[in-house]
């Protein structure tokens, strides 16, 4: 394949597998350094043993409030930042970039969709997703038309956002004039005789009728990509196996060493210049068909917490808070995103140098306070939607700016059992939180 590329193409190729090797050292670097850290612990063990029962020694002749502070102090540094999982993530997003480097290539002279720019988006990169099970880094791959298409965004008929039934109509453009530049002939003046020397036009590819079908695309980029992982001679040390979800795809990478690192793809269209994609996840319909691509705020809230980074400073604790609220949802109703909404809405309101490790307990009662609040008058605004306090550089679509926010608790409202029982969760939560602080579990 490398022999049909222009010898340009080669060395550019050629750079990235150099990268490559870089990145994939850096991995594995990253592995035996913790497997050090490791070794360490066990030989001081003894020497910690010894330290620890002179701290407690020390702390029992300490007054009770004075330890009381202590313990809070302790229990959230365990909620601090995860500072591995974000290079560990960098590392990633520079991995799915190369690929998509190649993968522009390997499809260059067809007229499936670009892949190209990639977004982090989720908990495990934010920083606030609990270790469950193993760790999967989730991405956003944007996806463009290629030379003689058009992808006109048809967002649907609901009158709520983020619209769900959404869809990406694929259209053909006139060429004709510009064979020579585009190195193709015109889809819609040439004689299907003629077109028969040419790749199919993406409507006969990725779509069903007229629409860009998710589920073809989640295919489609799974193969594309494994392909290009061929080409890379490093694929001979690494495993990248592709796990097909209906409406995404799965990379399960493992290096030389036996750890697997999992990253899922979806897929997305931007509408205009703004930072809402119509995507291929799931939407909150019991069926989705395989032509809706939902709109996605994910990479405007993405955008969002770099924003606040950004201002706060490294000593800002407003993840740590996420991740405790995440640790002691578990067991109760209300989802892991109603309490990032909530925090995302309190970040706008309390100044970011309130936000630091000190402020903890103070934060953390916030947090569970307006969402009692917001129980209680049964809605809980979307945040992107209709909210003056977000960011201008958030971009967001002028619909996005002027409509009436959405409720995330519409359930709840139309539900008496289901507003009690989100009432009493609450109460249990703020116990939670209770036995949190004094028991550090
Ligand atoms: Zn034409």
């Amino acid at each position: 394949m490398l022999a049909l590329l222009p010898s340009l193409k080669i060395m550019g190729v050629l750079c990235v597998f150099v990268l490559l090797f870089w990145l994939i050292w850096k991995i594995e670097k990253k592995f035996w350094e913790d497997q050090d850290n490791s070794d360490e612990e066990s030989c001081s063990r003894e020497e910690e043993q010894e330290q620890e029962e002179q701290q407690e020694q020390e702390a029992e002749e300490q007054e009770e409030k004075e330890v009381k502070v202590q313990d809070e102090q302790n229990d959230s540094e365990s909620f601090g930042p995860n500072a591995d999982l974000k290079e560990l993530g960098d590392s990633l997003l520079y991995l799915v970039n190369i690929l998509i480097d190649i993968a522009q290539n390997v499809v260059l002279d067809t007229f499936f969709p670009v892949p190209e720019q990639s977004f982090v988006v989720g908990s495990t990169y934010e920083g606030w997703g609990l270790p469950v099970g193993e760790t999967v880094f989730r991405f956003l791959v944007s996806l463009k038309p290629r030379r003689g298409h058009i992808f006109q965004l048809e967002l649907g008929t609901t009158r709520e956002l983020p619209i769900q039934n959404s869809r990406i109509r694929v259209e053909l453009k006139c060429t004709c004039g510009q064979e020579q530049d585009l190195k193709m002939l015109c889809f819609l003046r040439t004689s299907a005789d003629e077109l028969r020397n040419q790749q199919p036009s993406l409507l006969y590819t990725l779509c069903s009728g007229p629409y860009l079908d998710v589920e073809k695309t989640a295919r489609w980029f799974g193969a594309v990509l494994k392909n290009a992982w061929k080409c890379v001679p490093l694929s001979a040390a690494c495993r990248l196996n592709v796990v097909h979800f209906k409406r995404s795809c799965r990379f399960q990478l493992t290096p030389m060493i036996q750890r697997t690192f999992l990253i899922d793809v979806m897929f997305g269209v931007q509408q205009a210049d703004t930072d809402i994609f119509l995507s291929s996840q799931e939407s909150e319909a019991a069926y989705t068909p395989s032509t809706a691509w939902p709109q996605t705020c994910a990479v405007a809230e993405a955008k969002f917490f770099k924003h606040v980074a950004a201002r706060a400073g490294e000593d800002s604790f407003h993840l740590g808070c996420l991740k405790a609220c995440a640790y002691i949802l578990v067991g109760y109703n209300f989802s892991p995103y109603e309490l990032k909404t909530v925090l995302m809405h309190l970040l706008t309101a309390i100044p970011v140098e309130c936000w630091s490790q000190s402020y903890f307990v103070q934060r953390m009662e916030d947090i569970l306070h307006y969402l009692r609040c917001c129980v209680e008058e049964k809605r809980l605004d979307h945040f992107p939607i209709g909210n003056k306090a977000v960011p201008a550089e958030i971009i967001l679509p002028w619909e996005f700016r002027v409509s009436v926010p959405p409720s995330l608790f519409q359930r709840v409202a139309r539900d008496p059992d289901r507003h009690e029982q989100a009432l009493y969760e609450t109460e249990m939560l703020r116990d939670r939180f209770k036995t949190l602080l004094t028991s550090g579990k």
